[in-house]
C-alpha cells in the first residue's frame, strides 16, 4: 500500500511541475492550471487514504463547502480584485501550515517527546506561517478597502520589528532546547508574536503597492509548507512548498525590478508612501499645453496609419474594455493596418494582468510584445494608442532623476510618430505623479471611459 501512496505523491509532484512550466505562457496557462489542479486532486485522495483515521463525513462536508466557496469566489471575482483574492488564499495556506505545526508540537510535547529536528521544523513553520497569515489578511483588508490603504508608520517601527523577531528567536531556541518539558503557554506567546510581526510588516505599506508584498508573503507560505513537509515526512508537500517558495521569490524580484523598488524597502518598511501629484520631480500637467482629440480625429489617425501599437494599462482593466480592443484591432486589420500590443511587465495591478485580459478577449498571443521586444519598434511606429496606461509610459522614469519613477524601465511610446492617450482625466496613475507624455506636442488626449471611447472610435471608423 505504501508504495502505491508514494507513487501517487510522485505523480502529484510531476503534475505540479508540469503545471508550473505551462503557466509560463498565456497560450498554455489554462492547461497548466488544470494539470496542477489534477495533481492537487490526487494528493488529496492519497492523503485521505494515508491518514485513514480521518472522519469521512467530516471530510465530505469540508470538500463540499470548500468547493462551493472556491467556485463562487473564482466566478464572481473581478479581474481588478484578483490580488486580494490571491492574498486571501495565500493567508489560508500560511495559517494552515502554522496550525498543522502547532498540532504536531502539541502532540509531541503532551507525550513528553523531545525531538530537536521536528521542533525546529515546526517552530520555523509556525513563525513563517503566522506572519504570512496575518500579513496576507491585512493585505486583503487594505486592497478591499476594509482598512485604510495608506501606509501606517510610527517612530521606532524598525526597532519594534527587530525586537519582536529577537524575542521570537529566543523563545524558539528555548523551546527547542527544553523540548517536551515546557508548557504550551510559551508556544502561544510565540504564535502571538509571529502574528503581530505579520501585521507590523504589512502596516507601513500602501494598499496599492500590496501585490509585491503578497508575492513575498506567497514565497513565505511556500517555505512554511515545505517545512511542514519535512515535519510530516511528506515529499509532495516539500516539493510543492519549494515550488511556491521559489516562484514567489522570483516573482517578487521581477516585480520589484520592473517597478524599480529595492526589495529591502519592502521588507524594512515605509515602502509605498505615494508621492503627491506633480511632486518629486514630476512635471505638472499645467506646465505645457494638452491637446485633445475628438473621436473622429482618433478614428482618422488610426485608419490612415500603417503600424499601430496598442499599450494597455490598469485603466483597461477598470473599464473592462478588452472586447472593444479586439474589435478595434480587427477593424484596423481589415484596413491592412498592422496592430501590435506593447505589454509592460507591471502594467495593471498584478503580473500578467494585461496578458490575461487580452487572452480573455481572444487577442492572438503572437500580437503581444514584451517591453524589450516592442521598445526598439516605437521609432518606426506611426501611432501608439495608450489605453488606460500611465506610469508605464511616463518618460520621467528615463529623464527626471528626482522622480519616484526614475530608473523604472518604461515603454518608450514617446518615440513613436504620434501618440493617442485614452483616459478619463488628467489624474495621475498609481505612482501619483504627472506624466509629461501628455504635454508632448505629438500626443493627443481622448478623455472618457476607455470602453465608451473605444466603442465610439470603432463606430467612427466606418465613416472614415
Ligand atoms: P496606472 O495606475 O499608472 O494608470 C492607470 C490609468 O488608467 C490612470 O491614470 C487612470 O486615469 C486611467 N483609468 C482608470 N480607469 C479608467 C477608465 N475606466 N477608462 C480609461 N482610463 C482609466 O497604470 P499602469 O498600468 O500604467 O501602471 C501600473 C502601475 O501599477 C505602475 O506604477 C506599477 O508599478 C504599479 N503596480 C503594478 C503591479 C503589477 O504587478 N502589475 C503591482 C503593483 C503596483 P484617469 O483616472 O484619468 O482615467
Amino acid at each position: 500500500m505504501n508504495i502505491v501512496l508514494q507513487i501517487g505523491y510522485l505523480l502529484t509532484a510531476i503534475l505540479f511541475i508540469l503545471g508550473v512550466i505551462r503557466l509560463r505562457s498565456p497560450a498554455t496557462a489554462r492547461s497548466g492550471n488544470l494539470i496542477a489542479a489534477c495533481g492537487m486532486g490526487i494528493a488529496f485522495i492519497v492523503t485521505i487514504i494515508r491518514y485513514h483515521s480521518f472522519s469521512l463525513p467530516l471530510i465530505g462536508v469540508t470538500i463540499i463547502v470548500g468547493a462551493i466557496v472556491g467556485t463562487y469566489a473564482a466566478k464572481k471575482v473581478r479581474m481588478t480584485a484578483m490580488p486580494q483574492m490571491v492574498a486571501l488564499f495565500n493567508g489560508m495556506g500560511g495559517g494552515a501550515a502554522a496550525l498543522v505545526s502547532i498540532g504536531k508540537l502539541h502532540s509531541l510535547w503532551t507525550h513528553g517527546i523531545s525531538s530537536p529536528g521536528a521542533s525546529i521544523s515546526a517552530l520555523f513553520t509556525v513563525l513563517i506561517g503566522s506572519i504570512s497569515f496575518t500579513g496576507s489578511l491585512l493585505a486583503f483588508g487594505k486592497l478591499q478597502e476594509w482598512v485604510s490603504g495608506r501606509p501606517v508608520t510610527f517612530g521606532g517601527q524598525k526597532v519594534v520589528n527587530g525586537l519582536l523577531l529577537l524575542i521570537a528567536l529566543i523563545l524558539g531556541v528555548v523551546m527547542t532546547i527544553s523540548g517536551g518539558r515546557q508548557d504550551l503557554g510559551m508556544l502561544w506567546l510565540y504564535v502571538i508574536i509571529a502574528a503581530a510581526g505579520g501585521l507590523l510588516v504589512v502596516l507601513p505599506i500602501g494598499g496599492a503597492d500590496m501585490p509585491v508584498v503578497i508575492s513575498l508573503l506567497n514565497a513565505f507560505t511556500g517555505l512554511a509548507a515545505a517545512a511542514t513537509g519535512f515535519l510530516l515526512a511528506n515529499n509532495v508537500l516539500i516539493i510543492a512548498g519549494a515550488l511556491v517558495g521559489a516562484s514567489g521569490t522570483i516573482l517578487t524580484q521581477q516585480m520589484s525590478r520592473a517597478m524599480n523598488r529595492p526589495i529591502q524597502n519592502i521588507i524594512f518598511g515605509a515602502f509605498g508612501k505615494l508621492a503627491t501629484a506633480g511632486g518629486a520631480g514630476g512635471v505638472g500637467a499645467t506646465d505645457g499645453v494638452v491637446q485633445t482629440a475628438t473621436v473622429e480625429d482618433v478614428a482618422t489617425i488610426l485608419a490612415y496609419a500603417r503600424t499601430v501599437v496598442i499599450v494597455p494599462g490598469y485603466g483597461l482593466a477598470v473599464a473592462r474594455a478588452q472586447q472593444e480592443v479586439r474589435q478595434l484591432m480587427e477593424k484596423l486589420n481589415q484596413r491592412s493596418v498592422t496592430v501590435r500590443f506593447g505589454i509592460h511587465p507591471v502594467a495593471g495591478r498584478m503580473p500578467g494582468h494585461m496578458n490575461v485580459l487580452l487572452a480573455e478577449a481572444d487577442v492572438p498571443y503572437d500580437n503581444l510584445y514584451e517591453m524589450d521586444a516592442i521598445n526598439p519598434q516605437f521609432p518606426q511606429t506611426d501611432v501608439v494608442l495608450v489605453i488606460g496606461a500611465n506610469d508605464v509610459t511616463n518618460p520621467a522614469a528615463r529623464n527626471q532623476p528626482g522622480s519616484p519613477l526614475y530608473g523604472m524601465p518604461i515603454l518608450n511610446v514617446d518615440q513613436a510618430q504620434r501618440i493617442i492617450v485614452l483616459k478619463r482625466s488628467m489624474n495621475p496613475g498609481f505612482a501619483g505623479i504627472d506624466n509629461p507624455l501628455y504635454i508632448n506636442p505629438k500626443t493627443s488626449m481622448l478623455f472618457g471611459d476607455a470602453k465608451s471611447s473605444l466603442s465610439h472610435v470603432i463606430r467612427a471608423l466606418d465613416e472614415v
